[in-house]
């Protein structure tokens, strides 16, 4: 039996997701928004809480952390060592390389500075699973808050250049809003075009945007595709450096 992964919402738009290993019974749960959905996300499973995997130190992906540390003493805490001192109640501390026990399931840590200064991904490369918190979005990407633009885009090439096949699990909804500004940056993308009325019907119909794959954010999220003749012709900026084309759109989709 493989990987089992459930993915639901927490507070507004974060979502909450669990990662099982059935040969080991082991659950790990992908940042901590909020303890209730999550214990309930748990207890409808019958699973067991062994592991917290969180991503960074934002409030809304660390609050949950206590609840579920009263629910499952026994669970460990894993971070960002870089932002231990901003996380209350790490067990664990990782670093670039460093390799993450589920149970029988290993995810490999990637530093991925930018949205916070030591925000980690974590990849399942046997199961081509990462979990990007909010660094990567579908079609979209987090905001430099506490690095310039280059570092974040840094970090972007090296989600970008995992395995195209990679699924994609984000900290947020955000796909229907980052379609918008896609398009209008990449206007002439068909694949983009074809992804963004796709998704509008998928959140008519309630359903969930994510996971992603990284081959689909290849082709339609506009952070990665800043070489791209027709993207760059669009904003004005054809030949223009890579890491200044990212500039430039991740300061149009803040004033978007
Ligand atoms: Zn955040």
């Amino acid at each position: 039996m493989s990987i089992a992964i459930h993915q639901f919402m927490c507070l507004s738009d974060n979502f909450g997701v669990l990662v099982h290993d059935p040969q080991t019974g082991a659950t790990a749960a992908i940042d901590a928004p909020d303890a209730a959905p999550i214990l309930e996300a748990i207890g409808t499973k019958e699973w067991k809480l062994t592991d917290v995997l969180i991503t960074h130190h934002h409030f809304d992906h660390t609050q949950g952390i206590t609840g579920l540390k009263a629910a499952f003493p026994s669970a460990r805490i894993v971070g960002p060592a870089r932002e231990a001192a901003k996380i209350k109640g790490l067990n664990l501390e990782v670093r670039e390389g460093d390799k993450v026990k589920i149970g029988s399931l290993e995810a490999i840590v990637i530093d991925v500075p930018g949205h916070t200064s030591g925000h980690v991904a974590y990849w399942i490369e046997n199961e081509d699973v990462l979990f990007a918190g909010d660094t990567l979005f579908a079609m979209g990407c987090g905001r430099g808050f506490e690095e310039p633009a280059p570092v974040l885009y840094r970090s972007l090439l090296k989600l970008g250049a995992l395995p195209a096949k990679t699924k994609v699990y984000c900290g947020h909804e955000y796909t229907l809003s980052n379609a918008r500004f896609a398009l209008s940056v990449d206007p002439g993308n068909s694949a983009l075009q074809d992804r963004a009325r796709v998704i509008a019907m998928m959140r008519e119909a309630g359903q969930f945007t994510l996971p992603t794959t990284m081959a689909l954010e290849l082709a339609t999220n506009p952070f990665l595709r800043v070489e791209d003749a027709g993207l760059q012709a669009a904003i004005g900026m054809t030949g223009a450096d890579p890491a200044a084309i990212f500039t430039e759109l991740r300061e149009r989709k803040n004033n978007f």
